[in-house]
């Protein structure tokens, strides 16, 4: 479904992202890992169509997409702060990514509602966004990535914000819903036992590069270097 070569951006002169492969197949779903500032959501946001590449491709579904712009290329993004609008409801926050697309009112009301049921939240719609807890609220930032039904959704530190018993709870969650809905995800996030619970495969970032891709088992059980085995927590 996604094609990335050797896709490169750099800030300065200094190279951010490195000439970087990765592929992610349909419905596939790929947990992005790596030190701070190593270049994971320059990686997201180039996918994205928000960071423009020096050099490299974006091709999706077989398409050179290098060149289109973000709203229409087809895939969604959820930020690392979600950036709900705290001025509008929940309705309203997620029914942000259906009006760019044209759909009329009631369409809009029962998609919103059917999308809040997907999240864990029914009913939710008229609910001040000030008023949710941390969790609630990215829920909502989720329904609304999912609005539009991208063929790709890219998720930064999804549940970032959110203390460990609940994350724990929504990457269960988030990997049945992805499962049901056939979304190919890719994913960037700090925390290796998310990456784990949640990926078909695993990608670790170093400085820009990609210094390992496999399933999360091949990654923990045979660390491609000692930079991986370090980042994994290992001792040599
Ligand atoms: P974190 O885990 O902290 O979110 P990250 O892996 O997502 O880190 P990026 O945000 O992709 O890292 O940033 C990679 C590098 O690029 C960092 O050194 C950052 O300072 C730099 N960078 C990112 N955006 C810009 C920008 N717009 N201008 C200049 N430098 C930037
Ligand atoms: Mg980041």
């Amino acid at each position: 479904l996604l094609s990335l070569r050797a896709a490169t951006v750099r800030f300065g002169g200094r190279p951010v992202l490195d000439a970087v492969d990765l592929e992610v197949a349909e419905h596939e779903i790929v947990c992005v890992l790596g030190p701070s500032g190593s270049g994971k959501s320059t990686l997201l946001r180039a996918v994205a169509g928000l960071q423009p590449l020096d050099s490299g491709r974006v091709v999706l579904d077989g398409r050179d997409r290098t060149d289109v712009p973000a709203h229409r290329r087809g895939v969604g993004l959820m930020f690392q702060d979600h950036q709900l609008f705290p001025q509008r409801d929940v309705g309203g926050n997620v029914a942000f990514g259906l009006r760019t697309r044209g759909a009329s009112r009631s369409e809009q009301a029962e998609r919103v509602a059917e999308l809040l049921e997907l999240v864990g939240l029914p009913g939710a719609a008229g609910r001040a966004v000030a008023a949710l807890s941390g969790g609630e609220q990215q829920r909502v930032a989720l329904a609304r990535a999912l609005a539009p039904s991208p063929r790709l959704l890219m998720l930064d530190e999804p549940l970032g914000q959110l203390d460990r018993s609940l994350r724990e709870r929504l990457v269960v969650e988030l990997r049945e819903l992805f499962g049901r809905l056939g979304t190919t995800v890719l994913a960037v996030t700090h925390d290796q036992g998310e990456a784990f619970a949640l990926a078909d495969r695993v990608v670790v970032m170093r400085d820009g590069r990609i210094a390992q891709s496999g399933t999360p088992l091949q990654v923990w059980q045979r660390p491609a270097d000692a930079f991986v085995a370090r980042f994994l927590g290992f001792e040599n």
